[in-house]
């Protein structure tokens, strides 16, 4: 049995910019040249894969938690990037290591809609991320027990009368639709790790692999 990947849609501009559109009716906004230059220059940056060119990315910022969204799509080019694959990337307060990553999201038949659908997860738990109820700080996220699992948690105990701590589902607050589409993905990833494990792989080795740039000044972190 083999597990065969979906066979490749490249987008077209309209369909990437009918993206961006949607995306900015968010909130989300496209990091800029310049910003990602500036970036780069004050943080001495090194890519760690050889760059073909530069990927659009867009970012949004609520709650001290920002969401980056990585297209694979290449201005210059008007096209995607050869390899690769799309990625949603959740930091939150000053964490310079991402949250959490959910993708690959790779450019087959509808990849544009599902990373907006990915992408308006994260938005709507950025926009809406809990206070704790017993010491009303913001919730932070935490790793769950599974790979990709999280939930919402306060670990303030010094200012909790019970000296316990505070946690929330990860999907709190999430409308019903959501709801829907997040028990269908979560279906469907269930499936795909069965199949993994039977071929003997292992699963989220792209996350796994998935090198961050690296940092030559980290003292210019925030
Ligand atoms: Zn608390």
């Amino acid at each position: 049995m083999e597990a065969r990947m979906p066979a490749q849609v490249i987008p077209t501009i309209e369909n990437f910019n009918d993206f961006v559109e949607k995306m900015t009716k968010l909130g989300f906004r496209v990091i800029s040249g310049t910003e990602f230059k500036r970036e780069a220059r004050r943080l001495e940056l090194r890519a760690p894969r050889p760059v073909e060119g530069r990927e659009t990315g867009l970012s949004y910022y609520a709650n001290r938690i920002l969401v980056v969204v990585w297209t694979t799509w290449m201005a210059e080019g008007q096209t995607i990037k050869k390899k690769d694959s799309g990625w949603v990337v959740v930091k939150q307060d000053y964490d310079k290591k991402p949250v959490y990553i959910d993708g690959p999201f790779h450019r087959t038949e509808n990849f544009l809609l599902t990373l907006y659908q990915n992408a308006w997860l994260a938005h709507f738990r950025a926009t809406n991320r809990p206070l704790c109820s017993k010491c009303r700080q913001f919730l932070r996220i935490r790793r769950g027990k599974y790979f990709k699992s999280r939930f919402w948690s306060c670990g303030c105990i010094n200012y909790h009368d019970d000296k316990k701590p505070f946690h929330l589902d990860w999907d709190y607050g999430l409308p019903e639709r959501a709801k829907i589409f997040l028990r269908r993905k979560r279906k469907t990833s269930a499936k795909w790790l069965e199949k993994i494990r039977e071929l003997g792989r292992e699963p989220y080795s792209a996350i796994k692999k998935r090198k961050p740039w690296v940092v030559g000044r980290p003292e210019n972190l925030p």
